[in-house]
């Protein structure tokens, strides 16, 4: 009897369902449009179940063959109580035990997780950092997300909202953070900024980070310098972190990320003049593997990993 898991991507624009196999292989897939859904929980759960059971009856399944269900949500989760604690730009979740709900109405076992902590799960497991003990996943957006895998594990912190490399302060002194602090790392990578910058250097209103890298491709130094200056941000944002935790690997992700051929090699440069001796030659910077299949085979892997399933 062949056996899957339902890996669910829950983002701002889509929800994306997959039937992914034992072995991390997406055999099918189903997507949503977020606003199709509905965003309050019950119409929420409502839609990801008939979601499932549409996934199931289309591959000629039953239920039995599902292993179980992983979900991962913008927001911060409780992975002992599997609880939804709140989640990001959606109002009206609060303590949410969106795991039992789920079960409840689809009756097979379902795990919640933070989206990136889940895309950090999948580059270990299946992308960049396959066969890697110790990592830091980041993603580059709007908000600048991060995931820690330490020991072949998921580390979560005492209250389930460790990994938050985006909110490292990379000043004594700076601009007030999202996340109510200063100076964070996100206020001077984050997409809002970058773009803000790049009106600035270029002098042009509706300019896209697109359109940055695409100068940066055609010998633009304006451009490369503008991405050099990003990186050594981002590096420096880090350098504390890869002291502390010694990773040798750090994924990086996002849109931003797309620019990786300007941003990469002054990282590299960066971390090796600042970081400490052993930890600065053996950390390597790559870029994310499995890109939009991440929340999914995360998802997948997550709930393999709470079943125990090696
Ligand atoms: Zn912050």
């Amino acid at each position: 009897m062949n056996q899957f898991v339902i890996g669910i991507d829950i983002g701002g624009t889509n929800i994306k369902f997959g039937l992914v196999s034992k072995k991390g292989q997406i055999v099918s897939r189903l997507n949503l449009k977020t606003s199709s859904v509905g965003k309050n929980v019950s119409q929420l759960a409502e839609g990801l179940v008939s979601a499932c059971l549409k996934l199931i009856s289309e591959n000629h399944l039953a239920k039995k063959q599902i292993l179980g269900i992983g979900i991962g949500l913008p927001g911060l989760v409780n992975i002992k109580r599997s609880i939804v604690y709140s989640l990001t730009n959606i109002k009206g979740w609060k303590n949410v035990p969106f795991k039992k709900i789920i079960e409840k109405r689809i009756g097979i076992s379902t795990f919640i997780d933070n989206d990136v902590n889940v895309v950090a799960l999948a580059e270990w497991k299946y992308g960049a950092g396959k066969g890697v003990t110790d990592l830091i996943c980041m993603t580059l957006g709007t908000g600048v997300g991060g995931g820690l895998i330490l020991n072949n594990t998921l580390y979560r912190g005492a209250g389930f909202a460790a990994g938050e490399v985006g909110h490292i302060p990379i000043n004594e002194k700076g601009k007030k953070c999202n996340c109510g602090g200063f100076a964070c790392m996100e206020t001077v990578v984050g997409n809002q900024y970058l773009e803000k910058k790049a009106k600035k250097v270029f002098n042009k209103e509706n300019i896209t980070l697109e359109q940055v890298t695409a100068l940066a491709d055609k010998g633009n130094k304006k451009a490369i310098l503008f991405w050099e200056q990003t990186a050594e941000h981002i590096a420096n944002g880090l350098i504390g972190t890869i002291n502390t935790l010694n990773p040798s690997l750090v994924v990086v992700g996002g849109g931003v990320a797309k620019a990786h051929k300007y941003i990469f090699p002054v990282m590299r440069q960066v971390i090796k003049k600042r970081a400490m001796h052993i930890q600065g030659r053996m950390v390597k910077i790559k870029k994310v593997k499995l890109g939009q299949d991440a929340g999914i085979i995360g998802s997948q892997v997550l709930a393999l990993e709470m079943l125990k399933i090696r």
